[in-house]
């Protein structure tokens, strides 16, 4: 993968004055929910709104996500509040359904970074599309493992993406639910400084009143965007209740950082 300014044309599209901001539910529930949390991201900093609809549970038996049908309440929040969607592929099947559904923003998941053969299957799948792909670390700390999964994506014509930092497993009992390890994003900035690098403060926590400090670390290491999971009622959400914040909660978390939209 050549080291081209062309990787993050995507992102100064936008035209942010801040770091990018991704922000929705862990999982789209019901249209209700969808639709509500997008109505109140709609004119803030979040620029792409976020939903799991095929969700890889580390256990069965819990919530699966709520499949296709998702992705046409995602069209319905796009339609009226402008934001781009953004959901996680796993494999063909899914990435076929996001297309037609007009996704504009897919995100391959910890899970699925680690298989190669998985992450080749998507990115044969997007071939000819120029749609935006971000790719999260792989759950065990390997460096070659996540830039081998955006190479697989650019080595497919794939030219808008980026990486997501999430955080990464371990036995070890930690304050964090994935320790960030953040020399590894650290060298992954510097041996492709135009790679998009996203923080995933959620992901990495595991809880909410520590959103703000990991999401404060990831701006002061010059990081390019947060995608934090928000949802209107976190307590009951169906899935990582304990680290979704609302979107007031998220607004002021805005504030806290000192992220501002440029007005023009
Ligand atoms: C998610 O974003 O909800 C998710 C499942 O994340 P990860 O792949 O980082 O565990
Ligand atoms: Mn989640």
């Amino acid at each position: 993968m050549e080291n081209s300014k062309s990787l993050r044309t995507w992102l100064d599209d936008f035209k942010l004055s801040h770091p990018l901001v991704i922000a929705g539910p862990c999982s789209a529930e019901t249209e209700e929910q969808v639709m509500e949390i997008a109505r109140e991201l709609k004119d803030s900093d979040v620029s792409i709104f976020r939903a799991g609809i095929w969700k890889p549970r580390t256990r069965p038996g819990g919530f699966e996500g709520v499949g296709e049908i998702g992705l046409k309440w995602l069209q319905k929040a796009k339609a009226e509040t402008g934001l781009l969607m953004a959901v996680e592929v796993a494999n063909e099947a899914h990435v076929k359904s996001a297309l037609e559904h007009d996704i504009d923003v897919l995100w391959i998941g910890a899970r699925t970074t680690v298989n190669p053969f998985a992450v080749q299957e998507i990115a044969d799948a997007l071939k000819g599309t120029d749609k935006i792909v971000l790719v999260k670390n792989p759950v065990n700390p390997d460096l070659s493992l996540w830039l081998g999964g955006v190479e697989r994506l650019y080595n497919a014509g794939i030219k808008k993406l980026g990486v997501i930092h999430r955080g990464f497993s371990t036995y070890e009992k930690t304050k964090y639910r994935n320790i960030p390890e953040w020399q590894i994003a650290i060298e992954l900035q510097s041996r492709f400084p135009d790679l998009p690098l996203i923080c995933d403060p959620s992901h990495i926590t595991g809880r909410r009143d520590m959103i703000l400090e990991v999401s404060q670390q990831a701006l002061d290491l010059n990081y390019d965007g947060l995608i934090i999971e928000t949802h209107n009622d976190p307590e009951h959400a169906w899935s990582d209740a304990a680290q979704q914040v609302t979107p007031d909660a998220l607004k002021q978390i805005f504030i806290d950082l000192r992220i501002r939209k440029m007005t023009d």
